[in-house]
């Protein structure tokens, strides 16, 4: 009977690392997808990149503001 149980916990942690495993990427409207990360500094890093690089792919200005936005938007979306 223990088995079967053992089992059953076994699936759930299963479960749960997968879920933890999943990542969250955002897609940015020049096509480019920036992997969220749960580290701040490092995520201000890839925001601070991507900026030049949105700027160089489509020659458009992109604010950090709205980049942020989008990318919160994006978590919350994940998290539902
Ligand atoms: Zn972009």
């Amino acid at each position: 009977m223990t088995t079967k149980q053992d089992k059953t916990q076994e699936e759930n942690s299963q479960i749960l690392s997968r879920q933890n495993k999943k990542m969250t990427v955002f897609k940015c409207s020049c096509g480019a997808r920036i992997l969220i990360v749960p580290d701040l500094p490092e995520m201000d890093k890839v925001i601070q990149k991507h900026l030049m690089e949105h700027k160089r792919k489509t020659g458009q200005q992109l604010n950090e503001e709205t980049l942020i936005q989008l990318i919160v938007e994006a978590i919350t979306e994940n998290q539902s």
